[in-house]
Protein backbone atom coordinates (compact mmCIF):
# COMPACT_ATOMS: atom_id res chain seq x y z
CA UNK A 1 0.00 0.00 0.00
CA UNK A 2 1.43 3.53 -1.02
CA UNK A 3 1.53 6.64 0.74
CA UNK A 4 -1.06 8.24 -1.53
CA UNK A 5 -3.39 5.88 -0.51
CA UNK A 6 -3.19 6.00 3.02
CA UNK A 7 -3.66 10.23 2.33
CA UNK A 8 -6.66 9.34 0.70
CA UNK A 9 -8.50 7.06 3.28
CA UNK A 10 -7.67 10.02 5.41
CA UNK A 11 -8.99 12.68 3.04
CA UNK A 12 -12.43 10.75 2.43
CA UNK A 13 -13.01 10.07 6.54
CA UNK A 14 -12.67 14.06 6.66
CA UNK A 15 -16.22 13.89 5.11
CA UNK A 16 -18.90 13.08 7.39
CA UNK A 17 -21.77 10.42 6.70
CA UNK A 18 -24.70 11.76 7.46
CA UNK A 19 -26.21 8.78 8.42
CA UNK A 20 -23.47 7.66 10.97
CA UNK A 21 -21.96 11.23 11.78
CA UNK A 22 -18.53 9.60 11.15
CA UNK A 23 -15.94 9.99 8.47
CA UNK A 24 -17.03 8.07 4.98
CA UNK A 25 -14.29 5.67 5.26
CA UNK A 26 -14.82 4.73 9.17
CA UNK A 27 -18.55 3.93 8.38
CA UNK A 28 -17.57 1.57 5.42
CA UNK A 29 -19.41 3.39 2.59
CA UNK A 30 -15.57 3.36 0.49
CA UNK A 31 -15.03 0.28 -1.45
CA UNK A 32 -12.05 -1.09 -4.71
CA UNK A 33 -10.09 1.98 -3.01
CA UNK A 34 -6.80 2.83 -5.68
CA UNK A 35 -4.29 4.89 -6.76
CA UNK A 36 -1.89 3.80 -9.35
CA UNK A 37 1.60 4.91 -8.79
CA UNK A 38 2.33 3.55 -12.42
CA UNK A 39 1.29 1.34 -14.88
CA UNK A 40 -0.88 2.95 -17.61
CA UNK A 41 -2.80 5.91 -15.61
CA UNK A 42 -0.13 7.20 -12.96
CA UNK A 43 -1.73 9.14 -10.58
CA UNK A 44 -5.10 7.59 -11.58
CA UNK A 45 -7.56 6.84 -8.37
CA UNK A 46 -10.51 5.68 -8.52
CA UNK A 47 -13.13 4.59 -5.51
CA UNK A 48 -17.11 3.67 -4.66
CA UNK A 49 -19.18 4.83 -2.15
CA UNK A 50 -21.74 2.47 -1.66
CA UNK A 51 -24.72 4.58 -0.34
CA UNK A 52 -27.34 2.74 1.98
CA UNK A 53 -30.55 1.69 0.27
CA UNK A 54 -32.94 4.98 -0.71
CA UNK A 55 -30.06 6.88 -0.05
CA UNK A 56 -28.55 7.37 -3.48
CA UNK A 57 -29.67 10.85 -3.52
CA UNK A 58 -28.35 12.01 -0.32
CA UNK A 59 -24.60 10.90 -0.80
CA UNK A 60 -24.79 12.80 -4.80
CA UNK A 61 -22.60 15.99 -3.29
CA UNK A 62 -20.70 13.31 -1.11
CA UNK A 63 -19.48 12.02 -4.03
CA UNK A 64 -18.82 15.44 -5.81
CA UNK A 65 -17.49 16.32 -2.66
CA UNK A 66 -14.96 13.40 -2.54
CA UNK A 67 -14.07 13.30 -6.02
CA UNK A 68 -13.25 16.70 -5.59
CA UNK A 69 -10.90 16.21 -2.52
CA UNK A 70 -9.29 13.69 -4.00
CA UNK A 71 -8.41 15.65 -6.94
CA UNK A 72 -6.87 18.04 -5.04
CA UNK A 73 -4.18 15.55 -3.48
CA UNK A 74 -0.56 15.84 -5.06
CA UNK A 75 0.16 14.29 -7.44
CA UNK A 76 -3.58 12.85 -8.18
CA UNK A 77 -4.11 13.51 -12.00
CA UNK A 78 -7.94 11.79 -12.57
CA UNK A 79 -10.34 11.00 -9.93
CA UNK A 80 -13.16 8.41 -11.15
CA UNK A 81 -15.53 8.00 -8.14
CA UNK A 82 -18.65 6.03 -8.38
CA UNK A 83 -21.83 6.11 -6.33
CA UNK A 84 -23.41 2.80 -6.21
CA UNK A 85 -26.80 2.17 -4.27
CA UNK A 86 -26.42 -0.95 -1.70
CA UNK A 87 -29.33 -2.71 -3.11
CA UNK A 88 -31.69 -3.50 -0.01
CA UNK A 89 -30.66 -7.23 -0.01
CA UNK A 90 -32.81 -9.28 2.76
CA UNK A 91 -30.66 -9.33 5.59
CA UNK A 92 -30.04 -11.91 7.31
CA UNK A 93 -28.17 -13.24 10.14
CA UNK A 94 -25.06 -15.50 9.69
CA UNK A 95 -21.83 -15.89 8.06
CA UNK A 96 -22.94 -17.48 4.42
CA UNK A 97 -21.73 -14.34 2.48
CA UNK A 98 -18.23 -14.19 4.37
CA UNK A 99 -15.60 -15.34 1.97
CA UNK A 100 -12.57 -16.11 4.43
CA UNK A 101 -13.20 -16.62 8.18
CA UNK A 102 -9.81 -16.15 9.89
CA UNK A 103 -8.84 -16.94 13.42
CA UNK A 104 -6.71 -14.90 15.77
CA UNK A 105 -5.33 -17.29 18.46
CA UNK A 106 -2.93 -17.74 21.29
CA UNK A 107 -1.83 -20.38 23.66
CA UNK A 108 -1.90 -18.38 26.75
CA UNK A 109 -3.77 -14.75 27.83
CA UNK A 110 -1.87 -11.09 27.45
CA UNK A 111 0.18 -11.72 24.92
CA UNK A 112 -1.50 -9.51 23.03
CA UNK A 113 -3.86 -11.61 20.71
CA UNK A 114 -6.74 -8.79 20.83
CA UNK A 115 -4.69 -5.84 20.17
CA UNK A 116 -3.19 -8.01 16.92
CA UNK A 117 -6.58 -8.97 16.03
CA UNK A 118 -8.03 -5.56 16.34
CA UNK A 119 -4.94 -3.77 14.00
CA UNK A 120 -4.70 -6.86 11.44
CA UNK A 121 -8.36 -6.98 10.73
CA UNK A 122 -8.33 -2.61 10.26
CA UNK A 123 -4.93 -3.51 8.27
CA UNK A 124 -6.98 -5.99 5.78
CA UNK A 125 -9.97 -3.26 5.50
CA UNK A 126 -7.01 -0.64 4.53
CA UNK A 127 -6.08 -3.21 2.09
CA UNK A 128 -9.46 -2.74 0.34
CA UNK A 129 -10.58 -5.76 1.91
CA UNK A 130 -14.45 -5.84 3.48
CA UNK A 131 -13.83 -6.89 7.19
CA UNK A 132 -15.49 -7.77 10.66
CA UNK A 133 -14.42 -8.52 13.66
CA UNK A 134 -15.67 -11.05 15.98
CA UNK A 135 -14.65 -10.72 19.65
CA UNK A 136 -15.23 -14.17 20.48
CA UNK A 137 -13.73 -13.43 24.10
CA UNK A 138 -17.03 -14.44 26.09
CA UNK A 139 -14.84 -14.37 29.27
CA UNK A 140 -12.75 -11.36 28.54
CA UNK A 141 -14.33 -9.13 25.64
CA UNK A 142 -11.76 -6.87 24.62
CA UNK A 143 -13.26 -5.15 21.65
CA UNK A 144 -15.63 -2.15 23.27
CA UNK A 145 -12.12 -0.80 24.52
CA UNK A 146 -9.68 -1.38 21.69
CA UNK A 147 -12.56 0.17 19.49
CA UNK A 148 -13.94 2.72 21.51
CA UNK A 149 -17.51 1.43 20.84
CA UNK A 150 -19.59 2.29 23.53
CA UNK A 151 -23.08 1.90 21.73
CA UNK A 152 -25.65 -0.94 21.73
CA UNK A 153 -26.10 -3.16 18.76
CA UNK A 154 -29.56 -2.92 16.80
CA UNK A 155 -31.77 -5.35 16.13
CA UNK A 156 -32.56 -6.13 12.41
CA UNK A 157 -35.31 -7.83 10.85
CA UNK A 158 -36.48 -10.76 11.48
CA UNK A 159 -35.10 -11.38 15.24
CA UNK A 160 -30.86 -10.66 13.61
CA UNK A 161 -28.44 -8.35 15.42
CA UNK A 162 -26.97 -5.29 13.34
CA UNK A 163 -23.11 -5.43 13.59
CA UNK A 164 -21.75 -1.79 15.08
CA UNK A 165 -19.45 -0.33 11.85
CA UNK A 166 -16.20 0.87 13.30
CA UNK A 167 -13.16 2.01 12.01
CA UNK A 168 -14.29 0.87 8.76
CA UNK A 169 -15.10 -2.70 10.26
CA UNK A 170 -18.61 -4.52 10.79
CA UNK A 171 -17.80 -5.33 14.38
CA UNK A 172 -19.57 -7.18 17.07
CA UNK A 173 -18.62 -8.28 20.57
CA UNK A 174 -20.15 -9.90 23.85
CA UNK A 175 -18.86 -7.20 24.98
CA UNK A 176 -21.48 -4.64 23.60
CA UNK A 177 -24.81 -6.71 24.99
CA UNK A 178 -24.23 -7.30 28.21
CA UNK A 179 -21.99 -6.22 31.25
CA UNK A 180 -18.47 -7.06 30.89
CA UNK A 181 -18.39 -8.27 34.51
CA UNK A 182 -21.92 -10.64 33.65
CA UNK A 183 -20.17 -12.60 31.05
CA UNK A 184 -17.14 -13.27 33.36
CA UNK A 185 -19.56 -15.87 35.54
CA UNK A 186 -21.34 -17.74 32.51
CA UNK A 187 -20.75 -20.86 32.64
CA UNK A 188 -19.79 -23.35 29.21
CA UNK A 189 -23.60 -23.55 27.60
CA UNK A 190 -24.16 -19.51 27.97
CA UNK A 191 -21.21 -19.14 26.72
CA UNK A 192 -21.62 -21.24 23.68
CA UNK A 193 -25.42 -19.88 22.79
CA UNK A 194 -24.22 -16.47 23.05
CA UNK A 195 -21.21 -17.34 20.27
CA UNK A 196 -23.85 -19.38 18.73
CA UNK A 197 -26.10 -15.90 18.61
CA UNK A 198 -23.03 -13.59 17.36
CA UNK A 199 -21.93 -16.22 14.26
CA UNK A 200 -25.27 -17.03 13.55
CA UNK A 201 -27.90 -14.10 13.58
CA UNK A 202 -25.58 -11.16 13.60
CA UNK A 203 -26.22 -9.70 9.88
CA UNK A 204 -22.46 -10.08 8.80
CA UNK A 205 -23.48 -9.86 4.62
CA UNK A 206 -21.10 -9.99 2.28
CA UNK A 207 -17.55 -9.82 3.70
CA UNK A 208 -14.26 -10.65 2.45
CA UNK A 209 -12.47 -11.46 5.50
CA UNK A 210 -14.27 -12.16 8.88
CA UNK A 211 -11.38 -11.92 11.98
CA UNK A 212 -12.40 -13.81 15.03
CA UNK A 213 -10.46 -12.61 18.34
CA UNK A 214 -10.51 -16.18 19.85
CA UNK A 215 -10.72 -16.78 23.52
CA UNK A 216 -6.98 -17.67 24.86
CA UNK A 217 -5.91 -21.07 25.14
CA UNK A 218 -6.18 -24.49 23.11
CA UNK A 219 -8.60 -26.18 25.46
CA UNK A 220 -12.02 -27.99 24.76
CA UNK A 221 -13.78 -24.72 24.67
CA UNK A 222 -11.89 -23.60 21.96
CA UNK A 223 -11.96 -26.38 20.11
CA UNK A 224 -15.99 -26.49 20.41
CA UNK A 225 -15.77 -22.91 18.79
CA UNK A 226 -13.51 -23.33 15.54
CA UNK A 227 -15.35 -26.71 14.62
CA UNK A 228 -18.54 -24.23 14.95
CA UNK A 229 -17.08 -22.03 11.72
CA UNK A 230 -15.88 -23.21 8.54
CA UNK A 231 -12.09 -21.47 8.98
CA UNK A 232 -10.53 -20.32 6.10
CA UNK A 233 -7.03 -20.89 8.28
CA UNK A 234 -5.65 -19.40 11.75
CA UNK A 235 -2.97 -17.04 13.10
CA UNK A 236 -1.23 -18.23 16.29
CA UNK A 237 0.06 -14.64 18.02
CA UNK A 238 2.99 -15.28 20.84
CA UNK A 239 5.18 -13.57 22.31
CA UNK A 240 9.34 -14.69 22.04
CA UNK A 241 9.97 -15.98 25.22
CA UNK A 242 6.62 -18.66 25.53
CA UNK A 243 7.16 -19.41 22.09
CA UNK A 244 8.00 -22.73 23.17
CA UNK A 245 7.40 -25.54 20.31
CA UNK A 246 4.98 -27.33 22.85
CA UNK A 247 3.17 -24.01 23.04
CA UNK A 248 2.58 -23.71 19.38
CA UNK A 249 2.37 -27.53 18.35
CA UNK A 250 -0.80 -27.61 20.48
CA UNK A 251 -1.75 -24.38 18.79
CA UNK A 252 -1.14 -26.28 15.40
CA UNK A 253 -3.24 -29.40 16.87
CA UNK A 254 -6.16 -27.83 17.63
CA UNK A 255 -6.45 -26.25 14.20
CA UNK A 256 -5.58 -29.67 12.53
CA UNK A 257 -8.15 -31.25 14.07
CA UNK A 258 -10.33 -28.68 12.27
CA UNK A 259 -8.67 -29.00 9.20
CA UNK A 260 -7.87 -25.13 9.34
CA UNK A 261 -4.60 -24.34 8.05
CA UNK A 262 -2.34 -21.88 10.07
CA UNK A 263 -1.29 -19.30 7.47
CA UNK A 264 1.23 -18.32 10.07
CA UNK A 265 2.53 -17.20 13.59
CA UNK A 266 2.93 -13.26 14.86
CA UNK A 267 5.74 -12.54 17.39
CA UNK A 268 4.38 -9.96 19.29
CA UNK A 269 6.48 -7.31 21.92
CA UNK A 270 9.83 -8.74 19.94
CA UNK A 271 11.80 -5.88 20.77
CA UNK A 272 11.58 -2.56 22.43
CA UNK A 273 13.46 0.04 20.11
CA UNK A 274 15.02 2.82 21.80
CA UNK A 275 14.72 6.47 20.69
CA UNK A 276 18.35 6.07 19.12
CA UNK A 277 17.20 2.95 17.27
CA UNK A 278 18.62 0.69 19.30
CA UNK A 279 16.76 -2.25 20.05
CA UNK A 280 16.60 -4.65 22.96
CA UNK A 281 15.39 -8.05 22.50
CA UNK A 282 13.25 -8.08 26.76
CA UNK A 283 11.45 -11.34 25.98
CA UNK A 284 14.23 -13.16 23.73
CA UNK A 285 15.02 -13.11 20.20
CA UNK A 286 14.36 -15.51 17.32
CA UNK A 287 12.35 -17.91 19.07
CA UNK A 288 9.34 -17.28 17.32
CA UNK A 289 10.62 -17.27 13.89
CA UNK A 290 12.66 -20.65 14.24
CA UNK A 291 9.93 -22.43 15.82
CA UNK A 292 7.86 -21.57 13.27
CA UNK A 293 10.22 -23.43 10.66
CA UNK A 294 10.67 -25.98 12.69
CA UNK A 295 6.85 -26.83 12.99
CA UNK A 296 6.42 -26.15 9.14
CA UNK A 297 4.33 -23.13 9.62
CA UNK A 298 5.49 -19.58 7.75
CA UNK A 299 6.04 -16.67 10.17
CA UNK A 300 4.42 -13.86 9.32
CA UNK A 301 5.92 -11.01 11.12
CA UNK A 302 7.01 -9.34 14.13
CA UNK A 303 5.33 -6.33 16.40
CA UNK A 304 7.61 -4.56 18.26
CA UNK A 305 6.80 -2.85 21.86
CA UNK A 306 5.77 0.12 20.76
CA UNK A 307 4.29 2.69 23.54
CA UNK A 308 1.93 4.47 20.60
CA UNK A 309 0.27 0.89 20.33
CA UNK A 310 -0.62 0.68 23.85
CA UNK A 311 -2.06 4.15 24.14
CA UNK A 312 -4.06 4.14 21.13
CA UNK A 313 -5.70 0.87 22.40
CA UNK A 314 -6.69 1.99 25.96
CA UNK A 315 -7.81 5.14 23.78
CA UNK A 316 -10.08 2.78 21.88
CA UNK A 317 -8.18 4.59 19.07
CA UNK A 318 -6.86 0.94 16.88
CA UNK A 319 -3.22 2.71 15.42
CA UNK A 320 -3.58 0.79 12.22
CA UNK A 321 -6.86 2.76 11.40
CA UNK A 322 -6.31 6.00 13.06
CA UNK A 323 -2.41 6.53 12.37
CA UNK A 324 -1.89 5.36 8.40
CA UNK A 325 1.47 6.99 8.40
CA UNK A 326 3.19 5.12 11.14
CA UNK A 327 5.70 2.63 10.67
CA UNK A 328 3.75 -0.10 12.82
CA UNK A 329 0.80 0.32 11.02
CA UNK A 330 2.40 -0.47 7.78
CA UNK A 331 3.64 -3.45 9.44
CA UNK A 332 0.67 -4.29 9.94
CA UNK A 333 -0.14 -4.04 6.25
CA UNK A 334 2.19 -6.10 5.37
CA UNK A 335 1.38 -9.13 8.12
CA UNK A 336 -1.76 -8.77 6.39
CA UNK A 337 -0.87 -9.03 3.03
CA UNK A 338 0.94 -11.97 3.84
CA UNK A 339 -1.76 -13.97 5.84
CA UNK A 340 -3.82 -13.22 2.71
CA UNK A 341 -1.69 -13.95 0.26
CA UNK A 342 -1.07 -17.81 2.72
CA UNK A 343 -5.33 -18.10 2.54
CA UNK A 344 -4.89 -19.14 -1.74
CA UNK A 345 -1.79 -20.67 -1.20
CA UNK A 346 -3.47 -23.33 1.69
CA UNK A 347 -6.86 -23.33 0.01
CA UNK A 348 -7.71 -27.10 -0.28
CA UNK A 349 -7.86 -27.85 -4.27
CA UNK A 350 -11.21 -28.54 -5.53
CA UNK A 351 -11.72 -32.56 -5.73
CA UNK A 352 -10.43 -33.06 -9.19
CA UNK A 353 -12.68 -35.29 -10.95
CA UNK A 354 -11.61 -37.77 -13.57
CA UNK A 355 -14.20 -39.72 -16.10
CA UNK A 356 -12.76 -43.02 -17.34
P1 LIG B 1 -4.56 -10.77 25.04
O1 LIG B 1 -5.69 -10.55 24.08
O2 LIG B 1 -3.55 -11.73 24.51
O3 LIG B 1 -4.99 -11.09 26.42
P2 LIG B 1 -4.20 -7.88 24.88
O4 LIG B 1 -4.33 -7.64 23.41
O5 LIG B 1 -5.36 -7.54 25.72
O6 LIG B 1 -3.73 -9.38 25.14
O7 LIG B 1 -2.89 -7.08 25.35
C1 LIG B 1 -2.48 -7.03 26.69
C2 LIG B 1 -1.87 -5.66 27.00
O8 LIG B 1 -0.64 -5.50 26.30
C3 LIG B 1 -2.74 -4.50 26.56
O9 LIG B 1 -2.62 -3.48 27.51
C4 LIG B 1 -2.13 -4.05 25.25
O10 LIG B 1 -2.34 -2.67 24.98
C5 LIG B 1 -0.66 -4.34 25.48
N1 LIG B 1 0.07 -4.66 24.25
C6 LIG B 1 -0.17 -5.69 23.41
N2 LIG B 1 0.74 -5.73 22.41
C7 LIG B 1 1.57 -4.67 22.61
C8 LIG B 1 2.73 -4.15 21.93
N3 LIG B 1 3.21 -4.73 20.82
N4 LIG B 1 3.31 -3.03 22.44
C9 LIG B 1 2.84 -2.44 23.57
N5 LIG B 1 1.78 -2.89 24.26
C10 LIG B 1 1.14 -4.00 23.80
Amino acid sequence: MNNRLALLQERLDAIEDPLTGKGLFTSGRISGLEAREDGPDPGKVSFTIEAPPGEVARYVPLRDRAEADARALPGVKSVVAVLTAHEGKPQTGGIAQVKHVIAVASAKGGVGKSTIAVNLACAFASLGLRTGLLDLDVYGPSAPTLLGVRDKPKPGPDKTILPIEAWGLKTMSIGYLVDASSAMVWRGAMATSAVRQMIDEVVWGELDVLVLDMPPGTGDVQLTLVQRVPLAGAIIVSTPQEMALADVRRGIAMFEKTRAPVLGIIENMAYFEAPDGRRTHIFGQGGARRTATESGVPFLGEVPIEVALREASDAGRPLAAAAPDHALTQRFRDIAEAAHANIARFAKPAPKITLS
